[in-house]
């Protein structure tokens, strides 16, 4: 961490360096080197934000928040068991993954199919005392320093499997979203949401067109509109899945369908031999001979190893990068972003939990934010990191330093770069730019007492990394040299 002393020691640098005394000396300058860690990040949590553009649905609902859901579907007669214990019961050899996965949670359905001594490994979610309740909402968190891709990946979404195929519930955790969003300042989010896969509540299928008419309707309800948050949806398809091309084109046709379908995306790991980008080329060559519009944003480039995916995905259509981050391996594709039409979609914290850089001090962010390179910042799975939208801000300023001038060029990226209308575009930008005005005009009046009675939400994320929650976190002072 960064003491005040370093603080106000690079300051010095900088003006010994020629960085314009306007830079230097602005009163962000001055706050920054003055703040502390508390009252920077409830700066940043009451600053206007413009979009999140990366962010999985599913992955972006807060533990409790699945745990008041699941309940809630009680009054609809679906109820969740979760496994607590493990009796080694006999299982088909292709359950046994499943059947070994401590705090998995399934619907009623798929629970009195189960063999009794099966039925006996699980308990009613409503039935969990508090600390089996609070060791099944950490299952779903990526907070332990031995947990990280292959946690991620290959068990809390096993975990999540039953939950998440209830419409009502993924529709619910939108909502949430929405609100949540909406208090930290965002005016505009594209959630990758999913359609597959989903039962109704008597447990019969349900296609994809359902599955959105339900998450339309849930925005559409009062407490959601009243949120402010504008939201348009992506589809994706899992790029290793062995059926990844159906997939990609079912979506597509969607997305050419459905004005609030605004982009195509592909997830899942860029490490599996079935997942790489040149696959889906003839694929998205042949849906573009049919469907005019629709845009791709494409994860490429989330791993530590060079390879040419970001190149190759720009050659599938892409006009956004999700993660990039190993663009800055490749030297020729990084040239030909400066100043470009694509942007970078940034998940800083994801890349550190994830393990794919070791620490911020390894991330090619500011590289890419200094050489001209389009980019944002986003949340990805941010219900699973524990963390908002704030702490990725929280942790630019205090990395990288990010000027007023940086911050408000990544919030202006990411709803220019977002895949609105152009007259929802421009609203957004307009109200933006009016909203940072004021926002830095009010705290240059008023210094810290212009943030007075903002209350920033602080996870886990931020509280274990930055000391934020330790006591009251403002005491926890940058200038105070608490290293
Ligand atoms: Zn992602």
């Amino acid at each position: 961490m960064r003491s005040g002393k370093v603080n106000r020691l690079a300051l010095l640098l900088a003006l010994a360096c020629g960085v314009p005394a306007a830079v230097a000396g602005d009163w962000f300058e001055r706050f920054k080197a003055e703040a502390t860690h508390g009252e920077l990040h409830r700066f940043l949590y009451a600053m206007p934000k413009g979009g999140d553009l990366h962010l999985h649905l599913t992955g972006s609902a807060l533990s409790e928040w699945l745990h008041e859901i699941a309940l809630a579907e009680a009054a609809q007669g679906v109820a969740y068991y979760v496994k607590t214990r493990i009796d080694n019961c006999a299982v088909d050899a292709g359950q046994a993954d499943a059947h070994l996965l401590l705090h998995r949670i399934v619907d009623k359905h798929r629970f009195e199919a189960l063999s009794e001594c099966e039925r006996g490994e699980y308990q009613a979610l409503s039935a969990l005392d508090a600390e089996q309740r609070a060791a099944w909402m950490n299952s779903v968190r990526l907070d332990a320093p031995h947990e990280g891709r292959d946690e991620f990946f290959e068990r809390h979404w096993q975990r999540l499997g039953d939950l998440l195929r209830n419409p009502h519930v993924v529709a619910e955790i939108l909502y949430r979203n929405m609100r949540a969003f909406a208090d930290e300042g965002v005016a505009y989010i594209e959630p990758q949401v999913p359609v597959f896969g989903f039962l109704d509540r008597a447990g019969a299928p349900l296609a994809p067109e359902a599955v959105l008419a339900i998450y339309r309707q849930r925005m559409k309800q009062a407490d959601a509109q009243a949120t402010g948050v504008v939201v348009r949806m992506q589809l994706s398809a899992l790029r290793f899945h062995p059926q990844a091309e159906q997939v990609v084109r079912r979506i597509y046709q969607l997305a050419a369908e459905h004005a609030d379908i605004v982009a195509v995306n592909l997830v899942g790991r860029e490490d599996h031999d079935r997942g790489h980008p040149l696959r889906f080329l003839d694929t998205f060559r042949d849906l573009r001979r049919t469907y005019p519009g629709v845009r791709l944003s494409i994860h490429a480039g989330e791993s530590a190893r060079p390879d040419s995916h970001v190149r190759d995905t720009l050659l599938l259509g892409a006009t956004r990068i999700g993660h990039g981050l190993n663009l800055i391996q490749d030297a020729q594709t990084l040239l030909g972003l400066r100043h470009g039409p694509y942007l970078v979609e940034v998940n800083l914290i994801s890349n550190l939990l994830l393990g794919y850089v070791d620490g911020f001090d390894a991330h090619p962010f500011p590289e890419y934010l200094r050489t001209g390179v389009p980019v944002a910042l986003s949340t990805d799975d941010r219900g699973m990191w524990d963390s908002t939208l704030t702490d990725e801000f929280f942790v630019a300023v205090r990395e990288y330093g990010l000027t007023w001038a940086e911050l408000r060029a990544l919030g202006r990226n990411s709803l220019a770069f977002s895949f609105l209308d152009d007259a929802t575009k421009s609203r957004l930008l307009t109200e933006y730019a009016r909203r940072m005005d004021q926002f830095a005009k009010n705290f240059q009046r008023r210094g810290v007492a212009a943030l007075g009675d903002v209350q920033p939400l602080r996870r886990g994320f931020i509280c274990r990394h930055y000391g934020l929650c330790e006591g009251d976190g403002d005491k926890e002072g940058v200038h105070r040299g608490n290293g």
